[in-house]
């Protein structure tokens, strides 16, 4: 039976739903969790794929050139020096905001998951790495803007200021290694080679994952181990390739006698989902959150042996993840 809850639904119905999801979130060992954008919208980061202030910011620096928000993320955009300029630019005042952006409710909640023994791997659409300062084990679907990437060698670097200042103008810096190799050449009388330029380690749209093998590996890698819950947090799960994997860890869940899965989201999924989530949470991800670390931390009074932290440091925790929630729903 599938359970469909809004947050909008009186208190007596989403107290005992949420004392429901928290007895299986309790008695959960390998729980395999899915996150997008809806996770680190309160962190500092809005959905950029449909942010207008970052759009605008872009147009403004180049008038002439008309994108649409898929067009920024696919990787045809090299062969335009106009889209490319843009895309470095939209690249500059995303990485401005990642600098500043922190771990929200909902990464919190996953690392108290992680901290407490019951979560086997997390699966990220967000390039914004905030999962990094928690210590999730996290694996970035889609990359990462902690990092930049040379488009000849691969060679990686961290994304400094001084390369957020040079996006910022549209002009990708030439890579240091290349360049390097190319002095090196010249000082032996050789030729030049061509150099590489630097962009964001992240993957585009119509681009082969660089990693595609490992992440598949990894993924069956889990599936083997038998997850018994999935929870997928602040995503319509619109990518082709997660949507499959997804079915299948729900397919693998449902295996397991308990197992069961959740979606939580601030709009209701397709119909494709139907059959495939047990509990459909329509809301936002971290006022969800935020009332499920406040059950599990009571359920988890008696029974959690395994997390380092005392009650009280939970409890302090919880208080303070609450006045964050409150604060950035201001
Ligand atoms: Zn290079």
């Amino acid at each position: 039976m599938v359970v469909k809850i809004a947050i909008s639904d009186p208190e007596e119905i989403i107290d005992l739903r949420i004392t429901e999801v928290a007895a299986f979130l309790n008695k959960s060992r390998r729980a395999l969790a899915v996150t997008g954008a809806g996770i680190s919208c309160s962190g500092g980061i809005p959905d950029f794929r449909s942010s207008d202030g970052l759009y605008n910011l872009v147009k403004a620096r180049h008038p002439g050139t008309v994108l649409k928000g898929a067009e920024l993320f696919d990787a045809t955009l090299f062969k335009d020096p106009n889209r490319t300029k843009c895309f470095y630019t939209f690249m500059a005042e995303l990485k401005t905001l990642v600098s500043t952006a922190k771990p929200t409710a909902t990464h919190k909640f996953l690392r108290d998951l992680q901290e407490s023994g019951r979560l086997l791997r997390l699966y990220t659409q967000n390039i914004d790495d905030l999962e990094a300062e928690l210590n999730l084990p996290v694996v970035q679907l889609h990359g990462t803007m902690a990092t930049v990437k040379c488009t000849l060698c691969s060679s990686s670097y961290p994304f400094t200021t001084e390369y957020v200042d040079a996006f910022r103008q549209g002009d990708p810096p030439i890579c240091p290694k290349c360049e390097a190799i190319g002095e090196e050449r010249s000082l032996l009388g050789k030729r030049q080679l061509a150099v590489g330029t630097l962009r964001p380690d992240i993957v585009l749209y119509n681009e082969e994952h660089p990693n595609g093998d490992k992440i598949g590996l990894q993924q069956c890698s889990d599936i083997k181990r038998r997850p018994d819950l999935l929870i997928v947090l602040g995503t319509s799960l619109k990518i082709p390739a997660l949507k499959k994997f997804v079915k299948l860890a729900a397919r693998t869940v449902h295996e397991n006698k308990n197992g069961i899965t959740i979606l939580v989201n601030k709009t209701a999924p397709t119909k494709e989902w139907e059959n495939v989530f047990d509990y459909q949470i329509i809301g936002d991800v971290d006022v969800w959150v935020a009332s499920f670390l406040y059950e599990i931390m009571i359920n988890c009074v008696n029974c959690d042996t395994n997390s380092s932290r005392s009650t009280n440091e939970k409890k302090n925790i919880f208080e303070s993840e609450q006045m964050l929630t409150k604060k950035n729903s201001i």
